[in-house]
């Protein structure tokens, strides 16, 4: 349907309208139906009428998330999972034994425990490093190097790594760039067109919007040896995204413009109020002029810097948690991207090993009105 109305040209808030639809043969619906069914019918000489066999290799309504993430993101195919960690994990599993990956020095924490504790014995070499230093990242590439991972903001800092000069400099080198593009989303930032070759969401967060479903996706930029493998993947090792919830993340994809724009708006309101209160040592947002990544979030990201904003409380980790203890609109809880707003006290989610400031709250600004989300800070601060 896509190529018959030509939405590859068109804007992204109607690519996420009508790039996720199905078109329904039984009843006309406009809602896509949802198809809970584990297997499908073949015909009488044995064929698959209607393209499906089993719902663990496709189902209509993974096929309308899919192809929505695609089209959003500028992407040739993208592949559904069961939670963004999954989606991390099939990206890796498409390198082999005694291959070398870079992963981010600060980034989602489970992504590199997950590279450094599960694939380490299976034989994947990590190594982190800071992408903020291309001249690291360079002098961090090893003879059997494959992938270079970064994140985009990257948290808890929201530090920025630039996609275009990565790509630039591990192409050059036959060395893939994977993105994950979880707090940009493919509203504010589309990898791809700044050269990368994956794109990973955990559509966990953004995308579904409302804290209730987990999910995870990959976007490749062409349809290739590997984009096969991730394929094969996906399907044998079998941690697929489920109909219904695939049905909710297309939905969820439909209003994403309008809520990014939303959560965009709300974040840099208060932030630069955050900035100029006297309880408050530092603001982490890169739509500040005082981001020092600032020129690169808006040549990266223009429109918009999402809804996830750090800020370090003056004194110590105690009374940050005091602060984050007495907002009320904002409930503590991990997570991020729903429609209500959450605080985190992240060093004490990190545990031991964290290297996050103690006074440090990371913020998810929900679509709650921003006036109403300051009070809340006022009081609280
Ligand atoms: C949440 C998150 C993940 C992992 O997603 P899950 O659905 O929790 O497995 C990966 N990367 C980033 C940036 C995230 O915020």
């Amino acid at each position: 349907m896509s190529s018959v109305l030509g939405l590859e040209s068109m804007h992204k808030e109607t690519q996420a309208i009508h790039a996720t639809n199905l078109v329904d043969e039984t009843a006309g619906a406009i809602a896509t139906p949802i198809f809970l069914t584990t297997t499908f019918t073949r015909d009488v000489d044995g064929s698959y009428p209607k393209g499906h066999m089993y719902s663990r290799n496709s189902n209509p309504n993974r096929d309308a998330l899919e192809k929505g993430l695609a089209a959003l993101e500028g992407g040739a195919e993208a592949f559904a999972f069961a939670s963004g960690l999954a989606a991390v994990s099939a990206v890796l599993q498409c390198l082999s034994s005694g291959d070398h990956v870079l992963m981010p020095a600060v980034g989602y924490y489970a992504s590199v425990k997950l590279a450094e504790e599960i694939m380490g014995p299976w034989g994947l070499q990590m190594t982190q490093v800071d992408m903020e230093d291309l001249l690291a990242v360079e002098a961090a590439i090893l003879p059997n190097t494959k992938l270079i991972w970064i994140e985009t903001p990257a948290n808890p800092l929201l530090s920025l790594t630039d996609i275009s000069a990565i790509c630039d400099l591990a192409h050059a080198r036959g060395i893939r760039v994977a993105v994950d593009n979880t707090i940009a989303t493919p509203i504010l930032q589309n990898p791809i067109l700044l050269g990368a070759d994956i794109v990973m969401h955990a559509t966990t967060k953004y995308i579904g919007g409302h804290s209730d479903i987990l999910g995870g996706a990959i976007i490749v930029r062409e349809s290739d040896a590997w984009s096969a493998r991730l394929k094969r993947v996906q399907i044998l090792m079998g941690a697929t995204q489920n109909p219904l919830d695939c049905y909710l993340l297309a939905r969820g994809l439909k209003t994403l413009p309008l809520r990014m724009r939303e959560h965009s708006a709300s974040a840099l309101e208060l932030a630069s109020r955050l900035e100029k209160h006297p309880a408050i040592e530092q603001v982490h947002y890169p739509g500040l002029a005082s981001h020092p990544q600032h020129a690169l979030a808006l040549r990266q990201m223009p429109r918009g810097f999402s809804g996830m904003i750090s800020i370090q409380i003056k004194g110590d980790e105690a009374n940050a948690r005091l602060v984050a203890g007495r907002l009320r609109l904002f409930q503590q809880a991990t997570s991020l991207g729903g429609v209500e707003s959450l605080v985190e006290h992240r060093r004490s989610i990190e545990g031991p090993e964290s290297t996050t400031p103690g006074n440090l709250l990371r913020i998810s600004v929900g679509l709650e009105h921003v006036d109403d989300l300051w009070a809340d800070f006022e009081q609280a601060l």
